[in-house]
Formats: C-alpha cells, sequence, structure tokens
C-alpha cells in the first residue's frame, strides 16, 4: 500500500487542510493500493499563492536556466523510469510493455524535446514594433488519468520552459505518477513555487483553479463536460482556457486503399489502452463494395487482440481504468446492439478466464450507421463501430457529421487523392496512409475537441502572451 499524505506546495511536502483521502485502485487486481490526500479549495489557493510569489523570478531567469532545469526533470525520471511504468500500469492497467514506451519514454522524450526548444522565443520586428513572447503568467494544468503523465508534461514542460508556474491537479484515478514526478521536482531542487502539486477531485480543486482570480491560465484535458464547465468558470476573470477534449474520430477509407493495411492501423489505433485514447479512430468508414471483405478481415485480425493481465502477459489489452468506465462501455454495447448494428465480435461479458478487472472484450460493430449512438458519442473503451459509405463525397459528410474533430485518417494508394481528402477534414490531425508519429506536430481539436494545441512548437505557444513594443518611425 502506497501512503502518500502530502501535497507539494512551495517547495514543500505539506499536509493538506482538510483530512479527506482517495483511494488509489488497481483496476486489474480491483484492489485499494494506493491513498492520496483530497486536497480542497483552501489548498489550491495555497499552490496558486506558492506560484504567484515565484513567478516574477522564474520568468525573469535566462531561458537556458529554465531549460537546464527541464533536463534535470528529465534525468530525475529517467532514473525511475521503471518505477514509472509499474506505477502507471497499476493506476491505469495498460500492459507494462506498452507503458514502458507510452506512458513513459514518450513523455520523457517530450521534456527533452522542449528543453532543446530555444529558438521559439526570438523577437519579431513589424515596421517600428518589436513583438516579444513573455510568459502568460501562474498556470493551472488540470489531466485526465488515460495518458497520465503524457498528459502533464505536454502542460508543464511546455509551461516552465515559457516562464510560467504551474499548479498541477492530476486525475483523482490515476496521481500516483505525478506525486512521482513531484518527488523528482523536490529531488532536483526546482525553486519553491514554480511547480506545485494538488491531489483532489475535479469539482473541489479543479474548480477552485478555474475561479481562481490569480490563476492566469487553464490547460485543461479531459472531458467535454468538464471543459464546458472550467469554461465557464474562467470566463469570470477572462482567463485563458486551453482544452483538450473528447473525440470520435474516423479512419475514412478510400476505395483504392490497401485495405489490409488500413484495417490492422486502425485496430491497433482503436484498441491501444483499452480503447481509452482520445484520438482513437472509432468509426472505421468504407466504401460498400468493400463492407463485405472489411467485415471478414477486421474479424479475423480482431482475434490478436488479447486482453489478460497487464502484468506478466503478453496482453495487448489490459483493464479499463475503473468500474464505472467499465459499465459506461458495457452500455454503449448494450445501446449499439439495441439499435440494430450487427455485434460481429466481443460484447459486453467479462473476457472468458478473468474473474476479476474490469476489462472489456475488444469489440466490433458492423452495420453501423450515422444516427446511432455508437457512431456519435465518445465510447472511450474498445469499441469500433464499422460504417458504409456509397462515394468520397457521402465518406467526407458522414466523417465530419460528429460534434468533434480531434483526429482522422485517410487511406488511398494514390497520396495525392488522400491529401486531398484530408484537407476536407475538419479534424486536428489527419494521418494519411497510417502517418507516423509525429511529437512535435501540434495536436489539437477543431470544434467540441477542444481549442488548444499540444506537442511542438504550438503547444509551447499557447503559454506565450504577445507583447508589441513600438517604437517612434525613423
Ligand atoms: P474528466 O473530464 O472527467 O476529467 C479530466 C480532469 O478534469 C480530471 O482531473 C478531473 O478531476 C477534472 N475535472 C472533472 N470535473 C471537473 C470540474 N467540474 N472542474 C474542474 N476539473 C474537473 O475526464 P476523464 O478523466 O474521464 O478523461 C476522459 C476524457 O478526457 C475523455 O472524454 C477523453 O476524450 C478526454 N481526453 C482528451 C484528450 C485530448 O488530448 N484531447 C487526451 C485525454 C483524454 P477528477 O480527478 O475528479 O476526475
Amino acid at each position: 500500500m502506497i501512503i502518500r499524505d502530502r501535497l507539494y506546495i512551495d517547495g514543500q511536502w505539506v499536509t493538506a487542510a482538510g483530512q479527506k483521502t482517495l483511494q488509489v485502485v488497481n483496476p486489474a487486481t480491483e484492489e485499494v493500493i494506493a491513498e492520496v490526500p483530497a486536497g480542497s479549495a483552501p489548498d489550491a489557493a495555497a499552490a496558486v499563492r506558492a506560484a504567484r510569489a515565484a513567478f516574477a523570478d522564474w520568468a525573469a531567469a535566462p531561458l537556458e536556466e529554465r531549460a537546464a532545469w527541464l533536463k534535470k526533470l528529465a534525468a530525475g525520471l529517467q532514473a525511475r523510469a521503471e518505477e514509472l511504468a509499474t506505477l502507471i500500469t497499476a493506476e491505469l492497467g495498460m500492459p507494462l510493455d506498452l507503458s514502458r514506451s507510452i506512458q513513459t519514454d514518450m513523455p520523457l522524450d517530450i521534456i527533452e524535446g522542449y528543453a532543446d526548444m530555444l529558438d521559439c522565443f526570438q523577437d519579431e520586428h513589424i515596421d517600428s514594433a518589436v513583438v516579444v513572447r513573455e510568459p502568460v503568467g501562474v498556470v493551472a494544468c488540470i489531466t485526465p488519468w488515460n495518458y497520465p503523465l503524457l498528459q502533464i508534461v505536454l502542460k508543464v514542460a511546455p509551461a516552465l520552459l515559457a516562464g510560467c508556474t504551474v499548479v498541477l491537479k492530476p486525475s483523482e484515478l490515476t496521481p500516483l505518477d505525478a506525486f512521482l514526478l513531484a518527488d523528482v521536482v523536490a529531488e532536483v531542487g526546482l525553486p519553491a513555487g514554480v511547480f506545485n502539486l494538488v491531489s483532489g477531485s475535479g469539482e473541489e480543486v479543479g474548480e477552485a483553479l478555474a475561479r481562481h482570480p490569480e490563476v492566469d491560465m487553464i490547460s485543461f484535458t479531459g472531458s467535454t463536460r468538464a471543459g464546458r464547465r472550467v469554461s465557464e468558470l474562467g470566463a469570470a476573470t477572462i482567463k485563458r482556457v486551453a482544452l483538450e477534449l473528447g473525440g470520435k474520430s474516423p479512419a475514412l477509407v478510400l476505395d483504392d486503399a490497401d485495405l489490409s493495411a488500413a484495417i490492422e492501423a486502425t485496430l491497433d489505433n482503436c484498441f491501444i489502452n483499452s480503447g481509452q485514447t482520445c484520438d482513437a479512430m472509432t468509426r472505421l468508414l468504407v466504401p460498400e463494395a468493400l463492407y463485405e471483405r472489411t467485415v471478414a478481415m477486421a474479424t479475423e485480425k480482431a482475434k490478436a487482440y488479447t486482453v489478460a493481465d497487464p502484468v506478466g502477459s503478453k496482453a495487448k489489452l489490459g483493464p479499463l481504468v475503473s468500474a464505472r468506465q467499465q459499465q459506461r462501455v458495457r452500455d454503449y454495447i448494450q445501446k449499439g446492439i439495441e439499435e440494430g448494428a450487427e455485434l460481429l465480435c466481443g460484447g459486453g461479458e467479462q473476457p472468458a478466464g478473468l474473474k476479476r478487472g474490469y476489462y472489456v472484450q475488444p469489440t466490433i460493430f458492423g452495420g453501423v450507421t450515422p444516427e446511432m449512438t455508437i457512431a456519435r458519442e465518445e465510447i472511450f473503451g474498445p469499441v469500433l463501430s464499422i460504417i458504409s459509405y456509397k462515394d468520397e463525397e457521402e465518406a467526407v459528410r458522414i466523417a465530419n457529421d460528429t460534434d468533434y474533430g480531434l483526429a482522422a485518417a485517410v487511406w488511398s494508394a494514390d497520396e495525392q487523392r488522400a491529401h486531398a481528402v484530408a484537407r476536407r477534414l475538419r479534424a486536428g490531425q489527419v494521418a494519411v496512409n497510417g502517418g507516423a508519429d509525429n511529437l512535435i506536430a501540434p495536436f489539437g481539436g477543431y470544434k467540441q475537441s477542444g481549442n488548444g494545441r499540444e506537442m511542438g512548437r504550438y503547444g509551447l505557444e499557447e503559454f506565450f502572451e504577445i507583447k508589441a513594443i513600438l517604437s517612434p518611425q525613423k
């Protein structure tokens, strides 16, 4: 049992204002594995005060110095990489091998990438004006559970590099990696108040941060529901609010595509992290003429996605994060059946041989029509909907017929044609024929998938204020 009984505020581990605690449950064993403080509004306020007090010196520190701190943080985390991967598997349920690469190596690469990104601070000249980039101020980072450390560093690393100070509120379901990050912050001796950690619920700590007049910006990743709430609260003090929200992303397979490759990549993308991925391709759009082949191939290929204990097995999928999430996904599967979609494989029953743990079988529905609930709402579980279309026009229309717009994929033998279709899709990131991973390309949503961008230069720019200093004409 891991007991974390303090919050990290103003460079110190301090006792929370209240007595309440939050329990962390391992979703594979259903056992309580840890306890963390349930912070409250006074804790949030203390953290904001510390961040505000530290801001001026941190913002004024030479850029190279802030970058050097990021390198120290990355090195400190690297030294504890295996512990981190194990912790994240225990709190989230992702298979350990994947936790090592996606939940640990990738966040470290991101911190190191930002530590080298010094050329984005250049002044710009517009006639007689010089345009300078300055940090926005105190940033509250509110993060979800599905890629916990990754979502944290996508905010904290660029914010710190930009010269902002930070208060982090991680998801109450997966706070342990955030505590390890705070351990490393303390170990390397980052100046007091620059980074603060307040664990607790969204309603209590998240809302207190969103309301707080001394918070200049909220960087939020999570559901559209909570994003809307944070925006409403932040509006009272005209905060900058950067939102990374949900998705219902389409993989659009054109009639000349390599069908096998497209299906394989879509299943990988849809089922990874048991479908708990904001940019998961959960709608597979195929031409009517290829529908039967698609169904046969997808059903066959789905057999490779084994569900098992995330530790000590060759599982591709572990459990979902919580009993609540498992039930939510089962309800969507039931809804799909009730609304007339064809259950091709998987289903809502507990996978064979797994008596406990919040598992859901990888599930594929065929015959899905665009108005069905499973084609419209974000399920956040391993559930794929196959939808057929008549022609390219209809395909683009169906792909865009969603409240979301986070990501999309296009598959075609003709790259030019695929790019032309990619430009017609209302989504922040479109992968053509599988698209290579790119940790410095902008990532973020159109429509109700949000309004911010993360990763690379665009992720850094979210944390800048832009100032024009005007000189007399010469
Ligand atoms: P939630 O929106 O429930 O939670 C996200 C964070 O917001 C948590 O820290 C949560 O706290 C907090 N929160 C909840 N309610 C409030 C509130 N009223 N005020 C302030 N903060 C609040 O989302 P989930 O954790 O369930 O994450 C899943 C969702 O996140 C999915 O919809 C997914 O698509 C989206 N997501 C988007 C990503 C993107 O980059 N676009 C990436 C990852 C996920 P608490 O600890 O209480 O839960």
